[in-house]
């Protein structure tokens, strides 16, 4: 299917490419890179086009009516059409066959068109390919076909809705349209999303991001969010780190769920440290269980069950390796039958890849899983949000690093194990079978150094210095720094205790306005009783002129007598003036 670039025909290719990055959508519009071929791109492109040359060959042992496509046989009305390569309305689609439908509208035929791929289970990138296929065929016979189908690789036929899709098809030529403009513009920024690992381009934007110190190297960093921190400035990772603030802990909700702050994941990368949020749980035990299996998702197929089995100080790794579907019922009861000799053993898992492996197993073999279930712990759930690590990501094989663990193969990860399960079934190479054992194996070891380290954090963060608490950042001071901090705290801890409402209060005004008379308001210092002002009465006591004391003795007169005003009497007040 070569193809030559015309900058202004507008490729499936690039439409699809757009649904998961725009970046992507542009380096394959507007310029001749196609990056770096990405193993498993390859491997499901080898997939498709085997599944291809098998549905053909049935196409014209089952059909009359068929011939390859051309314009002469697309207007005359043969039934089955095979390896179309359309285009119209400088939209270019490739389908691999058009079966015949009926009339459209002024055109005597209408076509439905079908694309062969090489999984299981259908990509939303696969329907917007057949999508722009039904946006091309609308140009060439007047009407879009209603419905498409997709081929997988199981053989099964998947017709497909395309009426909803049409839209987003039209919005997304729209957008690659303007970017055939004159001076050619520049390539949308790069931000790292889920695609990359997929993407021929991974290594040069991986790169570009590097040196800008891009936001989207935070894993957990989404575009909504990049867009917020851009607004305020913030375009790198250590920008964003300065932005957190330790703050007194707020009392939560019991049922909060955990919230991930990019922001604290950044201070940990720039400081080099890991931040406590919430103390991990992790009991350690005697024996204890690391699990990590491997499968194919798109066939639901596990195929490798890997079990570290650490009993004190002695480690074992059990692999249980399945060649074909078939064994993959062995393979799980031998796993059971293993786990069922340490049944006070917790089971240590990241993700929750497992789980549903271990649910969708038990279901399929009508296995009871009651007492593994109780045992399963996933250690993603005492990470996430509760402990950051100075990594980008938090993925077991990012932890596993920074913990010390190391893999064999230096591409080890999730996605190249599929390639390595694709090579070994296509050539059965010993080699790749070993390669899948030992990530395995090292994996589960992962497992281990993590659960490890979260207990030693549980018991032990006071006294590391590598460790901080997000809330209550640990103040490593001098003695007389510690002697200040402890008086603050004091400061700062009676304030709040007496000063109960979080805000400042106002006397309302109609207090001022009730009160009478002179002085300050009651409870203020300057406040002070007030005699009433009434009728008063002069009270004159005349000298005595014996000493009480001494019998007898007579006193100095002084010549008038002592005089006291004094505030009315009841009767007083009540005697008629
Ligand atoms: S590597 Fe990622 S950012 Fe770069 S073009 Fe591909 S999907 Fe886009």
């Amino acid at each position: 299917m070569s193809r030559t670039i015309h900058t202004n025909v507008i490729h499936a290719e690039a439409v699809s490419a757009y649904s998961h990055c725009p970046r992507k959508a542009f380096l394959l519009h507007c310029t001749e890179d196609r990056g770096t071929p990405n193993d498993y791109a390859y491997i499901i492109g080898n997939r498709a086009s085997a599944n291809r040359a098998s549905h053909l060959a049935h196409l014209y042992r089952t059909n009359t009516s068929i011939c390859s496509y051309n314009d002469r046989a697309f207007s005359s009305g043969i039934a089955v059409l095979t390896e179309a390569n359309l285009e119209a309305a400088n939209v270019a689609a490739y389908c691999d066959n058009l079966r015949i439908i009926g009339q459209s509208g002024d055109h005597p035929v209408a076509y439905e068109p079908t694309i062969v791929v090489g999984t299981y289970r259908l990509e939303k990138e696969q329907i917007l390919s057949l999508s722009v296929v039904g946006y091309v065929l609308e140009q060439l016979q007047g009407r879009p076909p209603a419905t498409g189908c997709l081929i997988t690789l199981d053989g099964e036929c998947h017709r497909v809705n395309l009426q909803p899709m049409y839209k987003t098809v039209s919005s997304i030529l729209e957008c690659i349209g303007g970017w055939c403009g004159d001076p050619p513009m520049q390539p949308p920024p790069v931000v790292l999303n889920k695609h990359c690992p997929y993407c021929s381009f991974k290594n040069v934007c991986s790169q570009q991001a590097e040196e800008a110190d891009d936001l989207s190297l935070l894993d957990r960093m989404t575009p909504k969010a990049i867009r917020r921190y851009h607004s305020k400035g913030i375009f790198t990772v250590k920008q964003l780190s300065f932005l957190f603030k330790p703050r007194w802990r707020r009392r939560r909700r019991a049922a909060q769920p955990p919230h991930f702050d990019l922001e604290i994941q950044a201070l940990a990368i720039r400081t080099g440290k890991i931040y406590i949020q919430t103390v991990p749980e992790i009991q350690r035990s005697d024996v204890e269980l690391f699990l990590d299996i491997e499968g194919v998702p798109d066939q639901q197929f596990s195929y490798l069950i890997g079990l570290l089995v650490r009993d004190c100080e002695a480690v074992t790794h059990c692999a249980f390796w399945a060649d074909t579907m078939k064994e993959e019922e062995s393979i799980w009861r031998m796993f059971i039958e293993k786990a069922e000799e340490y049944p006070d053993a917790p089971i240590y898992h990241y993700g929750s890849y497992e789980v549903r492996a271990i649910e969708s197993l038990a279901k399929r073999f009508g296995t009871d899983v009651t007492c593994i279930r109780e045992r399963l712990v996933n250690l993603n759930s005492q990470v996430y949000g509760a402990v950051y690590f100075p990594v980008r990501s938090d993925s077991l094989n990012v932890f596993g690093k920074f913990l010390g663990a190391s893999w064999t193969a230096p591409d080890a990860s999730g996605l190249q194990s599929l390639v390595w399960r694709y090579r070994w079934e296509m050539a059965s190479e010993a080699e790749y079978k070993q390669k899948l054992i030992s990530y395995n194996a090292e994996d589960c070891q992962a497992l281990r150094l993590l659960t490890e380290k979260l207990a030693t954090l549980r018991t032990d963060a006071d006294a590391e210095l590598n460790v901080d608490y997000v809330d209550q950042p640990k103040q490593n001071a001098t003695s007389l720094g510690t002697e200040l901090h402890v008086a603050l705290d004091h400061v700062i801890r009676y304030a709040s205790l007496n000063y109960p409402k979080s805000g400042i209060f106002f006397r309302p005004k109609t207090d001022a306005a009730k009160k009478k008379g002179p002085g300050a308001l009651k409870g203020h210092q300057a406040y002070q009783r007030t005699v009433p002002v009434g009728r008063r009465t002069m009270i004159r006591v005349a000298p005595k002129r014996n000493c009480p004391k001494h019998k007898g003795q007579r006193l100095q007169a002084p010549g008038k007598d002592a005089e006291k005003v004094s505030p009315s009497t009841t009767a007083e007040r009540n005697r008629p003036s």
